[in-house]
């Protein structure tokens, strides 16, 4: 695993990057956007770590730059404490999640291993199922020729479902993914996503498109099972 690391200050750089390569991965740190930018350019990571204070170009910046030169390695952006807007541009700016500073080590390699297993590398920028398509990068919908807005929760649920489909999806899995590892796995949270889900893109269709799958989780795609 090759991962890029860009953190302008140097002590916390520093420190991600040891405890990053004490777990096997390889990393390379780049201190600057525009130094980020040019190492994109000239490897293939499997995952980018990407503060969204950086000097001169912003880490929303650079995430919207990698996204425009089609370059689909998951970004787990690294933004400030309670600035809503901010996580939200950067989600905006095409990346994958986001982790709050400061933030435990453990987390954050959880949220890796989370972003690796969720397959990112796989299915490309459009995901198909049926008449369903999910743009990542415009984090866009559309049944047919019908724009479906989701909300942030509504469109990690559905992207997970169709990264797996044809597949089930295991509700615990779904809580791990979307929400986070300490979620409160009693509440009904899935189930109430699922149904939003359900409202919004199978409600005035004749084929249906999300099944629950008794015992386990959830299934996105064609009765049958066929994709
Ligand atoms: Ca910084």
């Amino acid at each position: 695993m090759h991962l890029l690391l860009v953190e302008d200050e140097r002590k916390v750089a520093s420190f991600i990057a040891r405890s990053l390569r004490e777990n096997l991965y390889t990393v390379d740190v780049a201190e600057s956007g525009e130094k980020a930018l040019d190492l994109v350019g000239r490897a293939v990571y499997d995952l980018i770590l990407l503060d969204i204070r950086l000097p001169n170009l912003s880490g929303v910046e650079v995430c919207r730059e990698i996204r425009d030169a089609d370059i689909e390695t998951p970004v787990l952006m690294l933004t400030a404490r309670s600035l809503v807007e901010q996580r939200v541009e950067g989600l905006d700016a095409g990346a994958d999640d986001y982790l709050t500073k400061p933030f435990a080590l453990a987390e954050l390699h959880a949220r890796i291993r989370a972003l690796i297993r969720r397959g990112f590398h796989r299915g490309g920028p459009k995901l198909r199922a049926a008449d369903l398509e999910l743009d990542r990068p415009r984090r866009t919908v559309k049944r047919g020729a019908d724009p479906i807005q989701l909300t942030f929760k509504e469109f990690a649920l559905l992207e997970l479902l169709m990264v797996r489909s044809p597949d089930a999806v295991q509700r615990s899995e779904i809580i791990e993914h979307v929400w986070s590892h300490s979620f409160d796995t009693d509440t009904n949270i899935v189930e109430v996503y699922i149904n939003r889900l359900r409202q919004k893109i199978d409600q005035e269709q004749q084929v249906k498109l999300i099944h629950t799958v008794r015992g386990t989780g959830y299934r996105l795609g064609l009765p049958g099972g066929e994709r």
